[in-house]
């Protein structure tokens, strides 16, 4: 991910540094072509246009062009605007998810059918097991796939947790409320509940989703988005943003050649901040998302 927005974005500020003294046209030239870089690494609009506006104020000011070296500040600049994009920046959130409430803690899986849900699900119920010592419960709610609980049961097996006993001809309410009751009379830490996914965004879905929901009050709701699907899955968050109602975002396959732009558009457009990342197929590859170490690997 990001490999050809650094590449753009290493050449504008190459030529940049080659002038030594910096005119505020040539900032302003800069920023336009840091501008189109970000379009075309599928950045959303508006929040290329904020980003360019935010560092022009920052960087067009009299210090910044007269100091020793103008490129260097600009660059700095870009990189602060980007680490602020990406939801870091001072008096940030932590990384990672917030497990920050009394036991056992509800995560609630969203997102559409092939974004990753229910693979990220075990990566989450590995990490927890191993890293965080936690006893973790995973339950799949997807009655709509016959075959999704199933593939839930085999990944829990893989990630050493226990998954919730299927009982066929159950409703996703119904589910739910057994895997809380388990959770709480067996001391459970953690309860994963990995909800039915569709192919786009339906009425039907969402309703489901939103039952779950408020019937299961869960501490963290995560949108699981994948990154090779861009401006859509920008597009996925906003409407699961409006009718749900998410606290984290995991964008999985940056493994894959995705352009990034999505994970600048995320806290812009949703206001949630993105925790996690998924980079393989394997259930270990999962990795804290840091704003500023992204901004770092973008601007190389
Ligand atoms: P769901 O329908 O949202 O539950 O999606 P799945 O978890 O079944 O994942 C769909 C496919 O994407 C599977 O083949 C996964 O192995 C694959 N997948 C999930 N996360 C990642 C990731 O981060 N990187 C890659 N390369 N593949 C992933």
């Amino acid at each position: 991910m990001f490999e050809a927005l650094s590449t753009r974005l290493n050449g504008v500020f190459d030529k940049l540094r080659r002038r030594g003294a910096l005119s505020e046209a040539d900032v302003t030239e800069a920023l336009r072509e840091v501008r189109v870089a970000l379009l075309e690494a599928d950045v959303a609009l508006p929040v290329a246009r904020d980003l360019i506006a935010k560092v022009r104020e920052r960087a067009v000011g009299v210090e910044v062009i007269r100091s020793v070296s103008p490129a260097q500040q600009v660059i700095k600049i870009v990189n602060d605007a980007l680490v602020e994009a990406l939801g870091g920046g001072e008096g940030a959130e932590a990384p990672g998810l917030d497990l920050n409430a009394p036991s056992p803690v509800p995560i609630l899986m969203v997102g559409l059918q092939g974004s990753g849900k229910t693979t990220t699900s075990g990566k989450i119920a590995l990490r927890l097991r191993t890293r965080d010592k936690k006893k973790v419960l995973l339950a799949s709610l997807d009655v709509a796939r016959p075959a999704a609980q199933l593939q839930l049961q085999t990944l829990a097996t893989q990630a050493g947790v226990m998954s919730l006993p299927i009982v066929p001809g159950q409703s996703p309410l119904e589910i739910a409320a057994r895997a809380m009751d388990m959770a709480r009379r067996e001391l459970f830490d953690v309860v994963i509940l990995d909800t039915a996914g569709r192919l786009s965004i339906d009425d039907a879905l969402m309703s489901e989703v939103a039952a779950v929901k408020a019937a299961t009050k869960p501490h963290q709701t995560l949108l699981v988005v994948d990154a090779m699907t861009g401006q859509d899955a920008v597009n996925t968050a906003r409407n699961f943003q409006d009718r749900v109602g998410v606290n984290g975002i995991v964008m999985t396959r940056v493994d894959g050649d995705a352009r990034g732009g999505a994970a600048l558009s995320m806290r812009a457009t949703t206001g949630a901040p993105i925790r996690l990342l998924g980079a393989g197929e394997k259930l270990d590859a999962l990795e804290d998302f840091h704003p500023d170490r992204i901004a770092s690997r973008i601007l190389g």
